[in-house]
């Protein structure tokens, strides 16, 4: 048996974990916080259960597969609702916009805003089918470590059929003229940390993720997924150990000869860092080892990061449903401030997620469970006065809209941010979401799976390939655990 090192205990870090376990390794990963899942844990006060950082789950088949491949299935671990409402988008000036579950009605609701677009939504649906087919069955699980890898006749021909060069904007426009239907078939793509205009329109298959598969909800919170992760590396052997501060990898004859920790020195024939690439490289390892340089991080284009409130509120709020969108606001103002000259925003778009319109267990009887979301550009100078001072405006914001009285109602209301990430994960620049899916951090561009370097050094997560994102850090996990097993192979042979 091979001794298999993880750095990091987030999804890809524990799906890398089950697959090299399933792969014959004996498996080890370190997790510096006390408890694991990263940027998907969880916390509990006064009575409410708030998921910290996952709300949508999208492209159920990704997480089927994994428990698949290990012959289980989701349901062996929780129970999945599909929401109808999937989620709901509030305007400034219209009234807002349901997005059912059934597709029939979404065409009736597409019609009713626009005459004919329920059939060319079909159509859009239809090419975002065949995208996502293409995405998933022959880009999202290669490697990306050549070019070589999509030289084939099937690829090459499943490129051009997805109108690679194109942007998501592009086609929508091209397509709906309604402004809310323009939000509403531009909105997935934000999930890729990218403003549409400056997203391949291959990723509109996010739109059949969102519009076609649904939004489903484990039942007991987003914590159900990693609670399963866990439970299934443990199963297969993996031994988890948190509270483990990676502080340096060193590097002997090309290798790495050892891992120190607070917990003490390992040693692993492979490695595979699921931290933040940046940390990693920057942080662990001495510089003749690194992939890139500081240059090179500075010249990336970072997903968002996040301004959160973890709210508990006394009372049950009429007139929400669980995923609500606020874009009563500016979107080219606020997307600005987040990609092209990042300031705090004046006036943002942002998330809601209301989790106990669903479920019973995450909030108090007749309590609400409220989690807000404003995307932010990384690396702002994040001070406790700006946090604060997005509440009022946000609370006052839900109230209009809902007709409902909330602010005297608050219980209490945890502000979460940059500086946050940066001190729970190590994150560069205290990004939320990972690396942005622009074309020109997409496959073989975006910071390598292996490192050219150290020879049984491995990346996975939302800063490598195939992107940010739980299903991709999954896949990602997958795909790193497959270099890892090659190269153990090659090396024996
Ligand atoms: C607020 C928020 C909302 C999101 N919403 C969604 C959503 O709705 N749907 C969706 O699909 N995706 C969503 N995402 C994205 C998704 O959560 C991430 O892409 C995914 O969880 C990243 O997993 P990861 O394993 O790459 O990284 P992480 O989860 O960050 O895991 C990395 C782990 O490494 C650990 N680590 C760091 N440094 C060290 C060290 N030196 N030693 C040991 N351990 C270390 C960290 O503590 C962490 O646990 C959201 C993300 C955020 C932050």
């Amino acid at each position: 048996m091979k001794r298999v090192t993880i750095i990091g205990g987030g999804f890809s870090g524990l799906s890398a974990a089950c697959y090299s376990a399933k792969h014959g390794h004996e498996v080890t990963l370190l997790e510096k916080n006390s408890t694991i899942g990263g940027r998907a844990r969880f916390f509990n006060r006064d009575g409410f259960t708030f998921d910290m950082g996952p709300s949508w789950y999208w492209m159920p088949d990704v997480f089927e597969k994994f428990f698949n491949d290990f012959g289980k299935t989701t349901s062996d671990f929780y129970n999945l609702t599909k929401l109808d409402p999937g989620f709901r988008i509030h305007f400034s000036h219209k009234p807002p916009l349901n997005v059912p579950a059934s597709k029939e009605e979404l065409y009736s609701t597409f019609e009713a805003i626009e005459k004919g677009s329920a059939s060319k939504l079909k159509t859009f649906l239809k090419e975002a089918e065949l995208k996502y087919d293409i995405g998933m069955s022959q880009l999202a699980y290669k490697p990306s470590v050549s070019w070589s890898e999509f030289m084939n006749p099937e690829v090459l021909s499943g490129v051009l059929k997805t109108k690679f060069f194109s942007s998501v904007r592009n086609t929508v426009r091209k397509t709906f003229k309604d402004e809310r239907l323009v939000a509403l078939m531009e909105f997935p793509v934000l999930f890729l940390g990218t403003k549409p205009q400056d997203t391949p329109s291959l990723y509109t298959l996010m739109n059949h993720a969102a519009l076609t598969q649904g939004t489903y909800y484990p039942m007991g919170g987003m914590l159900k997924i990693t609670e399963a992760f866990a439970n299934l590396a443990k199963s297969l052997g993996v031994t988890i150990i948190t509270d483990c501060n990676v502080s340096h990898i060193s590097v002997t004859d090309g290798s790495v000869s050892t891992i120190e920790t607070n917990k003490g020195v390992f040693t692993a024939d492979a490695v595979i860092g699921s931290a933040d690439y940046h940390h990693i490289e920057q942080h662990l390892l001495d510089k003749p080892y690194r992939n890139y340089d500081e240059k090179y991080w500075k010249g990336r284009t970072l997903a968002p990061s996040a301004l959160i409130y973890y709210i508990g509120v006394n009372k049950k709020i009429k007139g929400l449903t669980h995923h609500n969108l606020f874009f009563d606001a500016n979107f080219e103002k606020h997307t600005g401030e987040i990609y092209d000259h990042p300031a705090w925003p004046e006036d943002p778009l942002f998330y809601l997620c209301a989790p106990s319109v669903t479920d019973p267990h995450v909030a108090p009887k007749g309590h609400e469970n409220l989690f807000v979301l404003i995307p932010v550009a990384p690396g702002l100078d994040d001070t406790k006065e700006v946090r604060e001072s997005y509440l009022s405006g946000v609370i006052k914001r839900i109230e209009k809209e809902t007709g409902e009285s909330i602010a005297p109602h608050i219980l209490f209301s945890q502000p979460y941010s940059i500086s946050d990430y940066v001190k729970d994960y190590n994150a560069f620049k205290g990004n939320a979401y990972g690396l942005a899916n622009t074309l020109f951090q997409t496959a073989v561009l975006k910071p390598s799976i292996r490192s050219k370097k150290v020879k049984n050094l491995f990346y996975a997560g939302q800063l490598t390939v195939p992107g940010p994102g739980v299903p991709p850090a999954i896949i990602s996990g997958e795909i790193a655990a497959g270099q890892v097993t090659k190269y153990l192979k090659q090396k024996a042979a």
